[in-house]
């Protein structure tokens, strides 16, 4: 299996040079685990009838009629009917209209192939491949045929999709027998898996599809489950290993006095309940490694400012990192005011913070004077030498790369303890393969009282009507966000359309009867800080703002969001966004502003933000719409989630059934000594170990 590909029959240099420049292809062995993206499923055809938009790639055969133009003329589409013995389907094309029409509406019999999916309230197939039924009777040959996908380089040397295939037939002509099993023969009999040999060659010649199931099957089982036995394995690792400081329970005169002094509300149950979860790591021995989960505005910074104090009370020093310098400051400022009255040295220190106040942090931070530092990047450079810190939080997890965690944790004697927060909750199937070796947390309530955010969908002919709204709210001394979109891409046209967006703000919102704050980040940091004082502080009814106040910012007094080419926003960031709003007790509102027309996608997006205000089923929901790989958070962790033929989308179910199972066999065989166990260390050992690397770390 680790022969070069140069010496299969049928490839050559020339091809093994391309095979490996453009699919990192070297061996046997990743031919036969380049598998075909889809099948084309020529056994069978579905009726109309049949048709809904849960199938895969399908056949369907009939004739078309009712051809018809609709939409703006820059935005043109065409739709036909489609009908066989059994009714009638939509089918939608965006291009090449004129020829379509004038090609297909003669009555023919064809053949239509693609993927069926829900088009408003019709089942569609949008721009399917289409071939005269005549034509496709002579044309055809197995009954599912693989589709691999190859780069216009390959093509051009004759290495296509059909190719690729005749290769790995040569493959497995030449070492099917040496092919060996790489699940132990208690998993594949237990669990009813097809054998890896066999599985390798349905995958590349499927006999049928209940066949080509099964093997793929066995390969998302494999792969889902030698994911989560690595990880559970590291968890275990580490928590055997990674002795941590410990934070007695009973020294809680802080956390006692900070309530008592500075905190006018009582804990969520939610929160109770995970600061018990916490206490409970400080105090085991362990170097606790927790990521706390919870919607926007449940409360997560007071649950760290909490744990926080349990550190400081017991004689360590403790730090929260953040992404922004906004957020930064506004930490800084809860901060102190939760901490009036108490003992309790807290410092700000970030980029833009002054030489000789530097100094002064670092200085304290070293001697052991101040209790807790708060900041952004500043906090992990070199210079900044703590006495014994013992404990850090990040917060937002996901802005921050590998190597600045890294830092932070080469500044303590022992591990420090870890809670990293998210900003949006991360689906469960996701959070499990990112987050799988750490203890998850959960805030699953909000503090009481707030009324769940009322969310409207409008376009621009709307605006009029949306400033006259923002015009009601302000009249009751609310205040207002207004957020535009800037993507790098686009940055210059992005603050083009800030500018003309502040500029009709102000004629409808004329100053000084209203105040108009803007923040963006071509601003200085005390313009920012500034305009964002004249905002918390009431002065300023307005804020027009690109993405800067996304994460953390708290004016409770603001209860209206509208938010800007809505349809260019992520749906997590959407959700980050809204939670700006709804902090206090009054109804809040959040408008997306949209073009006339969007695309089926954002819609979606659009509705999902409409309907419910819950992140946690938003997660999902964005999962579904994107595919995990896309998932924020899910690059930048460094987590390279390179799954062959799995999908956490799609395949959480089997997700959670093998962790139970890898759970299960790592409860009963701890370090997999077993004999039975040692074709699952041998695996283990084989996995690439740089996807898992940051972990380290953390
Ligand atoms: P997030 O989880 O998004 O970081 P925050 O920690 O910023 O949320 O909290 C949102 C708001 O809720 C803050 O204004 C905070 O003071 C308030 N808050 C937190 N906990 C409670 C509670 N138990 N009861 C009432 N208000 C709370
Ligand atoms: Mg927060």
């Amino acid at each position: 299996m680790l022969n070069s590909l140069q010496f299969l029959p049928g490839v050559g240099p020339k091809k093994a040079e391309l095979l490996r420049s453009e699919l990192g292809m070297e061996t046997f062995g990743d031919l036969l685990y380049y598998f075909p993206y889809r099948y084309i499923d020529r056994s069978r055809f579905y009726k109309v009838m049949e048709v809904d938009e849960n199938l895969p790639y399908i056949q369907i055969r009939g004739r078309f009629s009712r051809f018809a133009l609709t939409g703006s003329k820059a935005r043109q589409r065409l739709t036909a009917v489609f009908t066989d013995d059994s009714g009638n389907i939509q089918v939608l094309w965006f291009k090449g209209l004129k020829w379509i029409a004038d090609t297909y509406a003669n009555g023919n019999e064809y053949v239509l192939f693609g993927k069926p999916v829900r088009y408003g309230s019709q089942i569609t197939m949008v721009h399917p491949e289409i071939e005269e039924l005549a034509r496709w009777e002579n044309k055809m040959g197995k009954d599912l045929t693989p589709m691999y996908n190859t780069s216009e380089k390959m093509k051009n040397i004759g290495l296509n999709s059909k190719s690729i295939q005749r290769l790995a037939e040569n493959v497995l002509k030449l070492c099917y027998a040496d092919i060996s099993e790489t699940l132990p023969s208690y998993i594949t009999s237990k669990y009813q898996l097809m054998p890896l040999r066999e599985a390798l060659r349905e995958m590349h010649f499927p006999s049928n599809n209940e066949q080509l199931t099964r093997a793929q099957y066995r390969f998302k089982f494999e792969e889902l489950f030698y994911i989560q036995l690595k990880i559970i394995r590291l968890k275990q690792l580490r928590k055997e290993r990674s002795e941590g400081y410990i934070f007695t329970r009973d020294r809680d005169k802080l956390v006692r006095e900070c309530f008592y002094k500075n905190i006018p509300f009582k804990l969520t149950g939610a929160q109770t309940r995970v600061l018990q979860e916490i206490r409970h790591f400080f105090a085991s021995g362990r170097q606790m490694n927790v990521l706390l989960q919870g919607d926007v505005g449940s409360g997560k910074t007071l649950v760290a400012l909490l744990s926080m104090l349990i550190a400081v009370d017991n004689g360590f020093q403790t730090c929260i990192m953040v992404p922004t310098e906004i957020l930064a400051r506004q930490h800084y400022a809860s901060f102190c005011k939760y901490l009036e009255g108490l003992e309790v040295q807290v410092a700000l220190l970030t980029g833009s913070t002054k030489a000789a106040d530097r100094r002064v942090i670092y200085e304290e931070i070293s001697s052991g004077k101040l209790n807790i530092l708060i900041g952004t990047h500043a906090l992990i450079e070199d210079t900044v030498n703590f006495k014994n810190l013992g404990y850090v939080v990040i917060d937002e997890q996901h802005r921050f790369g590998v190597a600045q965690r890294a830092a932070l944790w080469e500044k303590a004697s022992l591990n420090p303890h870890i809670l990293v927060m998210t900003a949006t909750p991360i689906p469960r199937t996701l959070a499990m393969t990112l987050y799988g070796d750490l203890d998850v947390c959960v805030i699953d309530e909000m503090p009481p009282g707030r009324k769940p955010i009322i969310t409207r969908h409008a376009n621009d002919s709307k605006r009029l009507r949306v400033f006259g709204w923002m015009e009601k709210i302000i009249a009751q001394g609310k205040q207002v966000y207004v957020v535009y979109p800037l993507i790098e891409e686009s940055e210059t046209l992005d603050y083009k359309t800030l500018e003309d967006g502040v500029e009709g703000i102000s004629r409808a919102f004329p100053p000084p009867q209203y105040g108009i704050a803007v923040v963006h980040g071509r601003m200085k940091p005390a313009d920012k800080e500034y305009s964002m004082r004249w905002f918390a502080s009431g002065g300023a009814h307005i804020l027009i703002a690109t993405t800067v106040i996304e994460v953390g910012v708290d004016v409770p007094n603001a209860t209206m969001m509208v938010i800007e080419s809505a349809e260019r926003f992520g749906l997590s960031q959407l959700h980050q966004l809204r939670g700006r709003v709804g902090r206090g007790a009054d109804q809040s509102y959040c408008i997306l502003m949209t073009a006339d027309r969007i695309s089926e996608n954002a819609m979606q997006r659009i509705e999902a933000m409409v309907e419910t205000n819950d992140g946690f089923t938003l997660a999902e929901t964005d999962m579904r719409l994107r595919g995990p790989g896309d998932i924020e958070g899910t690059r930048q962790s460094g987590f390279d989630l390179n799954l062959r033929v799995a999908n956490l989308a799609r395949d959480g179910q089997l997700l959670i059934y093998v962790r139970q199972i890898a759970e299960a066999i790592l409860d009963d065989d701890c370090d997999l000594k077993k004999p039975e166990n040692s074709l699952l260390i041998k695996q283990l050992n084989k996995m690439k170990d740089h996807s898992f690397e940051w972990r380290k770390i953390s």
